[in-house]
């Protein structure tokens, strides 16, 4: 079975990517990019569906409604953050189950406005059908480009240092995939610290490994060294230890941190004269290279190639 990247990879050939009027950026980013016929700050448009039973458990009932609403609006939010935007006004589309029809959409709705309302962010409109089948919503999230321009998947240069946000790994296991809480303020402050010094940035939903490849192929094709102990690593990772297992060995332990999914940190790249204007509380991953490909340094100096990577919610079944 293909995966969810290979048919966005098909869509995307079959399409323009651009066009000389509105659109300045299409398919391959966190977000479209929109000029304004004034020439001013120019839209900055997402949209992410949410299933029943693969993003979160309605029907066996582990999450409500407004759990639901506060993840969905959450890691659209996520997609703003990742261009340093802010976010303006939400779409939200809703495929409602047969059963309990009102309840769940009224709870749904709390949780999008309570997330919402935390970003001045207005429901602005949507869709609204009842069918046979489990919850499905879609919200489509509109915001402006911050001043100076969107911080692009595609501009990391070799020698950029990475950095993430926070600690990494164990999302789903732990529940803290539900509560995303996106880093729009931290996106802002680095973009006014370092201006375009701020190469590349993307949100971390599909895993640290997979999510810095997104930004790899964007830029040129180039590679990332990350050091292996400097990688945060998440304390939620132990809710996958089993109980036969006492602990888990730091293999393990780092794997989870690549590879989880669902973390909604930010992995952007600075210029490396630029890294001592970072507020502090981040942490310095490693280095992006001409070679391409990822490799993990050891704390014996060797670089081993990091071939897994990241979430892929067709392809991980
Ligand atoms: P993210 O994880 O940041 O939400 P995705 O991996 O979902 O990003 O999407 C990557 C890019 O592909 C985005 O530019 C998105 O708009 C585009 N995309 C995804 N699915 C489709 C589709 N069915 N048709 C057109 N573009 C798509
Ligand atoms: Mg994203």
């Amino acid at each position: 079975m293909p995966g969810e990247f290979e048919i966005i990879e098909w869509i995307r050939s079959k399409v323009a990517s651009c066009n000389a009027g509105f659109v300045q950026l299409g398919i391959g980013d966190d977000c479209s990019v929109i000029n304004q016929p004034n020439d001013k700050r120019k839209w900055l448009i997402t949209t992410d569906m949410l299933l029943d039973g693969r993003h979160f458990q309605l029907q066996s009932g582990l999450h409500s409604p407004e759990q639901v609403g506060r993840k969905a609006m959450g890691v659209n939010i996520s997609d703003i953050a990742a261009m340093a935007g802010t976010p303006v006004a939400a779409f939200v589309s809703v495929a409602l189950p047969k059963s309990n029809t009102k309840e769940i959409a009224q709870l749904l709705t709390e949780g999008i406005k309570a997330e919402a309302e935390k970003f001045d962010i207005v429901l602005a409109g949507g869709d609204t059908n009842v069918w046979d089948g489990p919850l499905v919503i879609n919200i489509t999230l509109i915001g402006l480009e911050p001043l100076g321009g969107a911080v692009l998947r595609s501009g990391a240069i070799p020698g950029d240092c990475i950095f993430v946000s926070g600690p990494l790994g164990g999302s789903y296991p732990s529940g803290r995939h539900m509560k995303p809480t996106p880093r729009i303020k931290l996106a802002q402050d680095l973009k006014s610290r370092l201006g375009d010094k701020l190469h590349a940035m993307i949100d971390i939903s599909d895993g640290l490994a997979g999510d810095l490849r997104h930004i790899l192929k964007e830029s040129n094709g180039v590679g990332a060294n990350l050091i292996t102990n400097q990688i945060p690593i998440h304390p939620d990772i132990q809710f996958h230890v089993s109980e036969n297992t006492a602990h888990m060995d730091q293999e393990v332990a780092i794997e989870h941190a690549l590879c989880d999914g669902e973390d909604f940190e930010l992995c952007f790249c600075v210029a490396p004269d630029s890294v001592t204007n970072l507020p502090n509380g981040l942490f310095h991953v490693g280095h992006i290279t001409t070679e391409p490909g990822i490799r993990l340094v050891g704390s014996d100096g060797v670089a081993k190639p990091w071939t897994r990577g990241g979430f892929d919610h067709i392809g991980h079944d």
